[in-house]
């Protein structure tokens, strides 16, 4: 049994307070964990120190070596590796087939990517012309933001909070993270690795607990905060949006998505498959850019539909630990209520369930899970709650079409823009469709398949702003311009 304390200043802490609250293994349906749950004093605390970590060392140390802290905690992450490994497949189930390929390696490789984009990235200038002839230099100079807010969600725990807190640190920010009241595990032993490097202390905090009324909705509205970057719900998303408001602090926003698959007959079918069955699956499909509406032209409608069923019954649900895993659970019985009442509303919508759709039968160590079956939809219409809401579950529903117009329509026809995946081997085709689809997003014959140094973010309701590359420097520098008058 793990007892989780917030990370503040360097030190690991209790609550004032004394509440507590209990983490579950969602694969077993086990408690794990005993997690501190922060109230105003925490989240004061918390932020207090890391204002004054700004004005410390940390403030004053010279980028080269910033950046070279960055990849000692990368370094520190690896040489940790099993330890964090274990630590994300017990909290959220996922396989660890999954998450040393992605979770982890990823969750490290965000702290170097940031650290070597920051030292190479130049600011602009300009001359000025002026009525008396000498001119004007101006040029601009980009400066911490100050203290950033994180909070993330419990999907990819150690990779969405580093993807934010490695350019924030990179760019010579502290951070207040608040990981997912599902997932604090990897988030606190990031502290530990902090301290091990020799991060100055106050420069990562972490406070745990709940969104409203708790430590989230107490950090984005303390006044101290000068930023704050959150992945979430869209929901969730409006109503920080509306704490923000109180001081304007800037926000960066990684929200929901409802994001389709099209499938052109032109496409490489076993990439297509093999693409989709990833996409729709991974990760018992509670991925952001995960598939749940795929559109499959007519003439190869019936081989796809029947090749992904065949794909999607060979997944093997499981343990984390077993190689053979495929998908584990999904976080938590609340989530899986939620994602079973859309399995009853396809079925009730008039939907032909092509496999699944329901829970599966689990060995009895597994029986208390929060298990649910990889499933599959066709005959939805297009205005049916499970084509047109987020499920955020392993599912999908298959639709057809005629032309290359109509896909593009039923594609953008959502409040969503995260992401898009499309399978053609006509090239034109590929630079055609992905121009006109209304995405942040726009995967061709891939699926997740992320370089770091790209933008990354969603369009309409899936957010606000761009993180990666240099576009994290958007949110987390402010850009100061200097005018000298020659
Ligand atoms: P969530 O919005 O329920 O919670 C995310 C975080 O916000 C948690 O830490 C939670 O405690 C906190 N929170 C909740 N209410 C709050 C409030 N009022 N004030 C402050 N903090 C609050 O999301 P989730 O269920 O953890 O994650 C799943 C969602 O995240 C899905 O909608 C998914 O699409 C989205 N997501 C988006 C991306 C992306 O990059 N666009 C990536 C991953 C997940």
């Amino acid at each position: 049994m793990r007892e989780v304390k917030h990370f503040i200043n360097g030190e690991f802490v209790g609550s004032a307070s004394g509440k507590l609250f209990d983490n579950i293994n969602p694969a077993t349906g086990q408690k794990i964990g005993i997690v501190h749950e922060a109230g105003a004093p925490e989240v004061d605390a918390a932020v207090t120190a890391a204002q004054a970590a700004l004005q410390g060392d940390w403030g004053k140390m010279p980028l080269a070596e910033r950046a070279d802290l960055l990849h000692k905690l990368a370094d520190g992450i690896t040489a940790r590796f099993d330890e964090f490994l274990e630590a994300e497949c017990l909290d959220t189930g996922k396989p660890q087939k999954l998450a040393c390929h992605i979770d982890i390696p990823r969750g490290a490789a965000n702290f170097k990517v940031f650290a070597d984009v920051v030292k190479n990235v130049p600011t602009e200038s300009f001359m000025l012309d002026t009525p008396d002839g000498a001119g004007a230099l101006n040029y601009s100079l980009r400066k911490p933001k100050g203290v950033i807010a994180v909070i993330s969600p419990w999907n990819l725990p150690l990779l969405l909070m580093t993807w934010k807190v490695g350019p924030a640190l990179a760019c010579g920010n502290t951070v207040v993270v608040k990981p997912s009241e599902e997932t604090p595990f990897t988030t606190a032993l990031l502290g530990e690795v902090m301290n091990e490097v020799g991060i100055p202390k106050g420069v990562y905090n972490v406070i745990h607990g709940f969104g409203p009324n708790s430590a989230g909705e107490f950090l984005t509205r303390h006044k101290g905060v000068d930023g704050i970057t959150f992945t979430g719900e869209t929901g969730t998303g409006s109503a920080i949006m509306k704490a923000a408001a109180d001081d304007i602090t800037d926000i960066s926003f990684e929200l929901g998505g409802k994001n389709p698959a099209i499938v052109f007959a032109d496409c490489d079918m076993d990439k297509a498959i093999e693409g989709t069955l990833r996409s729709a699956f991974a990760n018992c499909g509670q991925v952001c850019l995960g598939t749940e509406r795929v559109y499959v032209e007519r003439p190869v409608y019936d081989a796809f539909v029947s090749r992904l069923k065949a794909g999607t019954e060979n997944l093997k649900l499981g343990k984390w630990d077993d190689p053979e895993t495929d998908m584990g659970p999904l976080i938590s019985q609340e989530h899986r209520e939620k994602v079973l009442s859309y399995y009853q509303k396809a079925v009730d919508e008039g939907g032909t369930v092509v496999t699944g759709g329901g829970t599966p039968e689990m060995s009895a160590d597994l029986a208390q899970g929060a298990w649910v079956e990889p499933t599959i939809w066709t005959g939805l219409s297009d205005d049916a709650a499970c084509v047109r809401e987020e499920i955020f579950g392993p599912c999908c529903h298959i639709r057809p079409f005629d032309t290359e117009e109509e896909a593009i329509e039923l594609a953008n026809s959502t409040e969503y823009g995260l992401a898009t995946a499309i399978w053609t081997e006509n090239v034109s085709r590929a630079h055609r469709v992905a121009g006109r689809i209304d995405a942040g997003i726009v995967w061709v014959n891939s699926w997740f398949l992320r370089d770091l140094r790209t933008p990354f973010g969603g369009a309409k309701q899936s957010g606000i702003g761009r993180e990666g590359g240099v576009h994290s420097l958007e949110f987390y520098t402010e850009l100061k311009n200097i005018c000298i008058k020659l």
